[in-house]
């Protein structure tokens, strides 16, 4: 389960969940409706559109992990937040045309939507003049939904990260350019619109500012993330395979493991019993360990039991993606029950800096 989410069900083998603070958006929806005076009815209209709303954001992302599950890549979850919906796929597929198709299903279900609609309010004669867009109320309901859609495909196709259209751009280009190569045009492309819309936003509208500032500070975060990524393209487990790391006994104590800490630039040890690996033990646990039981505890008190378990050929930007999902630093490799060894968050950067020729850090 998800900390702070709300599981709501799932489709496909795909788990939805809503975080806590979607409420608030609902909550805050409902009051505002409320205090205009326009009573419980049209803030429960009002908050019953946005629930409507984000079921269309829900059917966006479950386009993209659709998609993505014909490639065989599968998702984690899909999570509503009151900024959108986050669908975690463990990668995205390397072929630049998988990667197009998945970016698209997403904007795709919401043009869907929208067609639907429209013959719907067709047919019943309820089209609205475009004036109308602003106004959110009950008896427009089925043309503000719409309208949402229409909205959501075209922002989402915005050639920006973290946009869908970032990612369509990123394909397009991967098609004739290194993957690395594209993303760096792909997010350079996104961060001039981002600009673009800030200084016209001045001038027009102010929302696009808004938005502008939005895009340019999603993408700065997400272009490192895509850019290590792509630098990972090709690569698998076996790359980056350490065979000589630290095991400790489940009963050796904090005292013992931070002194060892101390001596190596591991970034965690391996809890082994019996030659079976009962869990990791990174710096963060120790730390936590220490202060929580002092250090004649064993260790077993606070190694973490759920260590990411990966074969030999796992594609290393999946294992990327898998150990930062996780919060954790290493991943154990197991092939037939017999631990082969570890891959460390520092080997990944480490082949990541090397790829990106840039400067390795210093260890000291
Ligand atoms: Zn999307």
């Amino acid at each position: 389960m998800k900390k702070w989410s709300l599981y709501m069900g799932s489709y496909s083998g795909i788990k939805v969940f809503i975080h806590w603070t979607f409420w608030i958006i609902i909550g805050w929806i409902f009051m505002m409706h409320f205090q205009m005076g326009h009573g419980w009815a049209e803030g429960l209209a009002g908050a019953l559109f946005i629930l409507a709303l984000f079921g269309c954001v829900v059917l966006h992302e479950f386009g993209h992990a659709l998609m993505a599950k014909k490639y065989g890549i599968p998702t984690r979850d899909i999570t509503l937040y009151p900024i959108g919906g986050v669908a975690s796929l463990n990668r995205m597929p390397e072929k630049p045309s998988q990667e197009l198709a998945v970016a698209l299903a997403g904007p795709a279900v919401n043009v869907v939507i929208a067609g639907i609609l429209y013959i719907f309010l067709l047919s019943n004669d309820q089209l609205l003049p475009i004036s109308e867009i602003d106004h959110v109320a009950g008896e427009n309901f089925w043309f503000n939904l719409m309208t949402a859609n229409v909205i959501l495909a075209v922002f989402n196709l915005i050639p920006a990260f973290p946009m869908d259209g970032g990612r369509v751009l990123r394909a397009v280009l991967a098609f004739n350019l290194d993957k690395l190569r594209a993303t760096t045009i792909a997010v350079q492309v996104g961060q001039l619109l981002a600009i673009v819309f800030v200084f016209l936003g001045f001038f027009t509208n102010f929302w696009l500012v808004f938005i502008g500032l939005f895009i340019f500070l999603g993408a700065g975060a997400e272009a490192v993330h895509e850019s290590a990524k792509s630098a990972l393209v090709g690569y698998t487990a076996s790359d980056v395979l350490v065979q000589q790391y630290t095991r400790l006994s489940p009963l050796e104590t904090f005292e013992k493991a931070v002194q060892m800490l101390r001596n190596t630039q591991e970034q965690g040890f391996v809890v082994v019993e019996n030659d079976q690996a009962k869990g990791v033990l990174t710096r963060k646990e120790l730390i936590k360990g220490l202060s929580e039981y002092g250090n004649t505890s064993p260790v077993y008190k606070v190694m973490r039991k759920d260590p990411i378990i990966i074969a030999l050929d796992m594609p290393l930007q999946e294992v990327y993606q898998n150990l930062a999902a996780n919060n954790l630093s290493l991943a154990l490799v197991v092939e037939d029950g017999q631990l082969l060894g570890i891959v460390d968050i520092k080997g990944i950067n480490e082949l990541i800096a090397v790829k990106k020729g840039l400067k390795l850090p210093k260890f000291s």
